[in-house]
């Protein structure tokens, strides 16, 4: 079978022809550097079947970075048959200069002009016959989007003569140069003569450790340094020869639309406030219960009638019949967001099914553990977990919609500025903004930073940033605080607490890149993409991934997470059953109550009496799976409520009804009690991910690096939630003042030592 390699641009449209080619889900992102690993897969549309690699985006084949190094050693060793260099034609002559260097070495290559509808769109045209004349090699006009022009480009690519000698464009300025190399290298009888010869010019590092090279570049060269020379005969020649061949709409030649939308939303001053406002915004789609703030802001300004007062609905019994229970899903008193509405829709659908298996297994005479072990234990863990499907898959399409229309990008790009004062660049944020969905591809997209301890620094943040699995533990212990204590509003509570993971890595960042992890701040060159209106399809394969994985973890690690709690907390010491009651005195109680008193400095350890212990062991079982804090609580709580007897209503009311047990044991205040939760968030957010997470993290980081970075993990959980608790607990308005005296001071001091221009920053135009 024959091998094709994909190369091209960052963001030139591989993988989505990668995608249509073989028919795979790979992650499409209108994001440079998303794909940093090969990918293979098969083309079966034409005559034959041809084998396709999906190649990182690179923008030159010198090995600065990973992705360069993994494309060139590919193209150089592995001996495709063919390279499909696909060009983004509406930019075509950065995309040609890449181009320029493929054709350099003894493969056949074949030029796909991608993003055709878009060229169309702005009216502008390409003469394809002409670069293909120009350039020597096949070109045909496709849209790896729209799927047009995908099979004459298969065909014509296994058409192609099996053999093809480099060219060059670098004639005139290095002729004399180039030739000395080139016959070096045709004697030492190496595959492609002249891709190594011109490498050689630019002083490779590659090329160099050849000896024999070495010396016949000091016969050659003039003694300087001829990359910057090779780089600008490469831009001459293709401004004088191949940009000619795009003709611009008359009418397009004043600004696109992507740049009059870039004059705001890059503003230099507004962009920013305004990227929050549109976070703040999909936050509050997805989960306010009161949408758009229809019912005032408290609950002494609601004015909507609740169920309960329109005699739909009683406190005691809820829903009068069905047709209200569907009513309750969009309403009751206030107007529900859809990512709520969503949630409601399938909780009551969970519900009926676990009402359900219980009711027929008490009716079935099974003995009380069974019941409890699968009502309380399996479906009430699992159940609990995947409630939270629906808010999850709500913000994703939100962010993947951010994502694939270029906004991301921008962001990125807007960042940078400021990421930099901070020690880190642009290319940092973008894996850190995969960390919201999840850590692991996160961390090992960080290969694409090329300095290992912005690396470093990058890989031990990333946590920091929420992901997915977090999500129930945000959602749930706010939606716990709104019920129990009715203060705040979901969607604030969670957006804040992202917003603290965010500030939590910043601020981390800066002392590590100021002290363990000092070093220069590589630059960062980005094509910021045109925006365009998201790919259905593409959404939602991206969601169905998610869906998938979420549904499988559920399943797997943690059923059987919830039977073993279930389990240690029904077993005494002596290997005997325990019922709901005696509950304290299982193995998991007594092991909670041990570790509790760590937790005391961060409000939930040994001041929430008896029935703390739940949340030390929630943390804990954490660590296998963040989705396990949610499923533990739901059990332990479900039990404990079975016998306290008070509020264990269900969906995220479960934590509400364990926080209302728990107010009415120890007499905790209600300012304590919201610290402490809001602290526990912040444990949980920002110390040791899950297994997985951490695997993961121990594989990229440098060796000997991983055990510290437990640690630091372990340490900055325990300093932020310790913080939140104090502050929240007895000092805030004056742990508040003293915040923002030290923030300033801490500006004033980088500014001194010329790390840190407030000024400059807010100055600094676009570029
Ligand atoms: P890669 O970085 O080269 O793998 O690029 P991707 O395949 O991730 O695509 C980058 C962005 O360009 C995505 O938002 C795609 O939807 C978009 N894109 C890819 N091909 C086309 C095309 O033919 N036309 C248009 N309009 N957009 C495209
Ligand atoms: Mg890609």
């Amino acid at each position: 079978m024959k091998t094709f390699a994909l190369a091209g641009n960052p963001n030139c449209g591989k993988t989505t022809l990668f995608n249509a080619l073989t028919g795979a889900t790979a992650h499409v992102g209108n994001w440079p550097g998303v794909t940093v690993d090969k990918r293979e897969g098969v083309y079966k549309g034409g005559s034959e079947n041809v084998n396709i690699v999906d190649l990182p985006g690179i923008y030159s084949l010198s090995p600065y970075t990973p992705e360069e190094v993994i494309s060139r050693n590919f193209i150089l060793d592995e001996k495709p048959e063919g390279i499909i260099n696909i060009v983004d034609a509406t930019n075509l002559e950065r995309n040609l200069y890449l181009t320029t260097q493929l054709l350099e070495m003894d493969v056949p290559v074949i030029v796909a002009l991608n993003m055709m509808d878009e060229v169309e769109k702005a009216g502008d045209k390409i003469d394809a016959q002409a670069l293909e004349q120009a350039l020597g090699v096949p070109v045909v006009e496709i849209s790896a989007l729209k799927k047009n022009g995908i099979k004459q480009l298969m065909d014509r690519a296994v058409s192609m003569p099996a053999e093809r000698k480099g060219t060059t464009v670098l004639k005139g300025a290095l002729e004399r140069e180039l030739e000395t190399a080139c016959a070096f290298y045709t004697a030492e009888g190496v595959k492609s003569p002249l891709f190594h010869a011109v490498k050689l010019l630019e002083n490779d590092e590659l090329e160099l450790e050849n000896k024999g090279a070495k010396e016949a570049l000091a016969k050659a060269s003039r003694g300087e340094d001829l990359e910057a020379v090779v780089a600008d005969e490469r831009y001459k020649y293709i401004s004088a020869n191949l940009a000619s061949v795009k003709v611009k709409s008359v009418a397009k030649e004043k600004l696109t639309k992507s740049d009059k939308i870039d004059r705001v939303l890059t503003h230099r001053v507004w962009a920013i406030p305004i990227f929050l406002v549109v976070l703040f915004l999909v936050f509050h789609l997805t989960f306010s219960e009161n949408l758009f703030f229809l019912n005032g802001f408290t609950e002494e300004m609601g004015w909507l009638p609740s169920l309960v007062d329109l005699g739909l609905a009683t406190e005691e019994d809820g829903a009068n019949n069905f047709g209200v229970e569907i009513l309750a899903i969009f309403y009751d008193g206030t107007v529900y967001s859809p990512g709520v509405i969503l949630t409601n829709f399938l909780n009551l659908f969970l519900d009926h099914i676990s009402d359900g298996i219980v009711t027929l297994m008490e009716n079935g005479g099974a003995a009380e553990w069974a019941t409890g072990l699968v009502g309380d234990g399996i479906l009430g863990g699992i159940f609990a977990v995947l409630g939270f499907l629906p808010q999850m898959l709500t913000l994703f399409l939100f962010f993947s919609i951010m994502e694939d229309t270029g906004y991301m990008a921008r962001i990125a790009f807007v960042l940078d500025r400021i990421f930099r004062r901070f020690g880190l660049s642009g290319r940092a944020f973008m894996p850190m903004i995969m960390g919201f969905g999840c850590s692991i591809p996160a961390m090992i997209n960080t290969r694409t930073l090329a300095d290992e301890k912005e690396r470093t620094a990058t890989v031990r943040v990333i946590p920091f940033f929420s992901c997915g699995a977090k999500l129930p533990i945000l959602t749930a212990v706010a939606g716990g605080i709104v019920a129990a204590f009715g203060i705040g509003n979901a969607d604030v509570i969670t957006f804040c607490m992202y917003l603290l993971g965010v500030c939590t890595a910043i601020v981390c960042v800066l002392l590590m890149r100021n002290t363990t992890l000092k070093g220069e701040t590589p630059p960062f060159i980005m094509e910021l993409p045109a925006y365009h209106l998201p790919g259905f399809g593409n959404l939602m394969l991206h969601l169905w991934d998610k869906t998938k994985h979420f549904v499988k973890k559920a399943f797997t690690i943690i059923f059987a997470s919830t039977i073993i709690i279930w389990l240690f907390s029904h077993l005494s010491w002596r290997w005997g059953y325990l019922p709901d009651e005696q509950m304290n005195e299982s193995i998991l109680a007594s092991l909670g109550m041990f570790i509790q008193p760590i937790f005391t400095p961060l409000g939930f350890g040994s001041q929430l009496g008896r029935f703390g212990w739940v949340f030390a062991v929630a943390a804990i079982t954490g660590l296998i799976a963040k989705e396990n804090v949610i499923a533990t609580f739901t059990t332990l709580a479900l039990c404990i409520g079975a016998y306290v007897g008070e509020g264990t209503e269900e969906g995220i009311e479960e934590l509400s009804g364990l926080i209302n047990i728990i107010t009415a044991d120890t007499g905790i205040t209600r300012s304590d009690f919201v610290a402490a939760l809001i602290a526990f968030i912040a444990f949980n957010m920002t110390t040791i991910p899950c297994f997985a997470a951490c695997a993961t993290a121990k594989a990229e980081l440098p060796k000997g690096k991983f055990n510290r970075t437990v640690l630091f993990w372990l340490a900055t959980s325990y300093i932020v939630g310790a913080m939140i608790y104090t502050i929240g607990a007895f000092i805030w308005p004056v742990a508040i003042w003293a915040l923002i005296i030290v923030a300033v001071a801490t500006l004033v001091v980088l500014r001194n030592i010329g790390k840190f221009d407030i000024v400059k920053i807010f100055r600094r135009s676009k570029n």
